[in-house]
C-alpha cells in the first residue's frame, strides 16, 4: 500500500509536470505547423521540389510531435474513471479488429472468441487503453514477427478475472523489469516511446482494485498479467447497457 501511494505521488507531480510542458510546447507546435503551411502555399510549381520535400518532412515532423503532445497532455488530465459492470470476453472480442490493425502482419493476433465471464466493474475505455498499451508493446518487442495472445479467465477461487496478455518477443532483464512501472522509463528510441504505457496501465490498475504482474524472459517474451475482482452478481440489465463492446467507429 505504501508502495502503490508513493507511485500514485510520483503519478501525480508528473502529471502536472508534463501537462505544463505539454501545454507550452502545443502551443510553440501551432506556431511551427501555422508557418510552415504558409510557407507550402506560397511555393511556385516550378520551384526546386527539394524545398517541397523539406517542407513535407518539417510538416510530417511537426504533425508527429503534435501527436505526441496530445498523447501527454491525455496522460497529464488523466480522465476519472468511470466504471461499468464489463464482461471482458466481449470486450475483447469488439478489440479484435483494432488489435489486428495496430499490430504488423508479421505478428499472429490470438484473443478469445467468445465471453461468458463474470462482471467486472472497471472503466471500459481505460480497460481497451490499458490492453492496447500492452499490445503495441508487444509488438515493439517483437520486430523480427512472433505471436501476441490475449486471454481472459475467471479464477474462481480467488474471484477474480485475470487478463494475459503473452509475446514471444524479445522479453526484459532484471534490470528493466524493475523500472518498467516508472514514468518515463523507456528503453525505445526518442520519438518511438515516451515511457508513460506501463506506468499507465499500473495507474489505471491499482486504482481499479486490481492487481498487475510482469513474466519475463529475455529472448523468450514476456507475459503481463492483469487481475481484476469479480463481480459475484451478474448486473440484471439489458445485454446492450452492459459495457463490454466499445464502438471504435463512434
Ligand atoms: P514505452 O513503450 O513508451 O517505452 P512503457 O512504459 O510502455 O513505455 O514501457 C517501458 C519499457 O518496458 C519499454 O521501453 C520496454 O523496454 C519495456 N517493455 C514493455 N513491454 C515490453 C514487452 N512486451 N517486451 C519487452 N519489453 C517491454
Amino acid at each position: 500500500a505504501e508502495d502503490a501511494l508513493r507511485q500514485a505521488q510520483k503519478m501525480e507531480a508528473v502529471g502536472q509536470l508534463t501537462g505544463g510542458i505539454a501545454h507550452d510546447f502545443n502551443n510553440l507546435l501551432t506556431v511551427i505547423i501555422g508557418n510552415v503551411e504558409t510557407v507550402g502555399r506560397r511555393l511556385d510549381s516550378h520551384d526546386d521540389p527539394r524545398v517541397r520535400r523539406a517542407l513535407d518532412n518539417a510538416a510530417k515532423g511537426a504533425a508527429r510531435a503534435a501527436a505526441l503532445t496530445q498523447r501527454l497532455l491525455a496522460f497529464s488530465r488523466r480522465q476519472p474513471l468511470d466504471p461499468k459492470p464489463v464482461e471482458v470476453g466481449r470486450l475483447l472480442m469488439g478489440m479484435s479488429d483494432l488489435l489486428t490493425r495496430a499490430i504488423n502482419e508479421s505478428i499472429a493476433v490470438h484473443v478469445p472468441a467468445s465471453g461468458d465471464l463474470p462482471h467486472i466493474e472497471v472503466d471500459p475505455h481505460q480497460l481497451e487503453n490499458a490492453i492496447l498499451n500492452l499490445a503495441v508493446n508487444a509488438r515493439d518487442a517483437m520486430t523480427e514477427g512472433g505471436s501476441l495472445t490475449i486471454q481472459a479467465s475467471s479464477d474462481s477461487s480467488k474471484r477474480e478475472i485475470v487478463i494475459t496478455v503473452t509475446d514471444t518477443g524479445c522479453g526484459m532483464s532484471a534490470e528493466t523489469m524493475e523500472k518498467v512501472f516508472d514514468p518515463f522509463f523507456t528503453t525505445k528510441e526518442v520519438g518511438k516511446g515516451t515511457g508513460l504505457g506501463l506506468s499507465m496501465v499500473h495507474g489505471f490498475v491499482m486504482q481499479s482494485g486490481g492487481r498487475i504482474a510482469i513474466d519475463s524472459e529475455l529472448g523468450k517474451g514476456t507475459t503481463i498479467t492483469m487481475a481484476f475482482p469479480s463481480l459475484s452478481i451478474t448486473p440484471d440489465v439489458q445485454d446492450k447497457d452492459v459495457a463490454g463492446f466499445v464502438d471504435h467507429n463512434g
